[in-house]
C-alpha cells in the first residue's frame, strides 16, 4: 500500500489523560487528534455496529479488532474526503489505536508511526477517581460502574500494555500523566512538536 498516515501514537491506561490531551492538541494547527472511544461514541446506538460498541464497552471490554480496524480506516478515508484531516498538512494524534498487539500488525500498512507518548500514570487510585469524575460528567457507560473500570483497567494491562513491545524503544517517549492538564501538555508538545516540525513545517506558513 502507498500512502500511510502520519501519526503519533497517544498511549496509556484508561484515565491518564489520552483523550484530554488529544482534544488540546487537536487544537494546535498541524494536527489531527483522532480517538477511536469518540468514533465509536458517534455511532447510532441502534445501529448494528452501535449495538455491537455497546455490547463490549458496556462491559469495559474492546471491540474486536477487524471491526475496529475497519470502521477506523473507513472513518479516517471519510475525514480525508470530506477535508476534515489533511494527512499531507497534519500530524495525526492517534489516541486508542492499537489497543492489542493484533492491531499493531492490523494497522501497519496504514499508519507510519513517528513516535509513541506513553502517558504515565503510576497511581492508580487516582485513575480509578478520574474515571468514575469523568462518567459523572459524561456519556459514558463503560465509567460508571466500579467492576466496569477495574476490568477496563484489567483489559488495558493483559490486552494493550503488551502493544508496548511491538514497537522500537527509541520510538517511545514517556510523559508523567499525573500533573494538571497544562503541565502534562507542555511534556506531551516537548515530544510532538519537533516531530510536527520535522514533517510538515510551520502550519501557520503553509
Ligand atoms: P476509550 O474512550 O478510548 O476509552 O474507548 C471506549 C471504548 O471503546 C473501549 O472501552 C472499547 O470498548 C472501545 N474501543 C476504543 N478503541 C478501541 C480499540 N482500538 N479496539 C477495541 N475497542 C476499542
Amino acid at each position: 500500500m502507498g500512502h500511510k498516515y502520519s501519526a503519533v501514537l497517544l498511549f496509556g491506561a484508561p484515565g491518564a489523560g489520552k483523550g484530554t490531551q488529544g482534544e488540546l492538541l487537536g487544537r494546535v494547527p498541524g494536527y489531527f487528534h483522532l480517538s477511536t472511544g469518540d468514533m465509536f461514541r458517534t455511532m447510532d446506538r441502534e445501529s448494528e455496529l452501535g449495538k455491537v460498541f455497546y455490547e463490549y464497552s458496556s462491559k469495559g471490554e474492546l471491540v474486536p479488532d477487524e471491526i475496529t480496524v475497519d470502521l477506523w480506516s473507513k472513518y479516517t478515508h471519510a475525514l480525508t474526503v470530506l477535508n476534515r484531516y489533511a494527512p499531507t498538512r497534519e500530524l495525526m494524534i492517534l489516541d486508542g489505536l492499537p489497543r492489542t498487539v493484533a492491531q499493531v500488525d492490523l494497522v501497519r500498512d496504514h499508519v507510519d508511526v513517528k513516535c509513541i507518548v506513553h502517558l504515565v500514570a503510576s497511581d492508580r487510585e487516582e485513575m480509578v477517581a478520574r474515571l468514575r469524575g469523568r462518567a459523572m460528567k459524561q456519556k459514558r457507560p463503560d465509567d460508571a460502574k466500579e467492576d466496569v473500570v477495574r476490568n477496563r483497567l484489567a483489559v488495558y494491562d493483559r490486552e494493550t500494555r503488551p502493544v508496548l513491545d511491538r514497537f522500537d524503544g527509541g520510538l517511545i517517549k514517556e510523559v508523567d500523566a499525573l500533573g494538571s492538564p497544562g503541565e502534562v501538555l507542555r511534556g506531551v508538545l516537548g515530544v510532538v512538536s519537533p516531530v510536527q516540525e520535522s514533517l510538515f513545517g510551520n502550519a501557520l506558513k503553509a
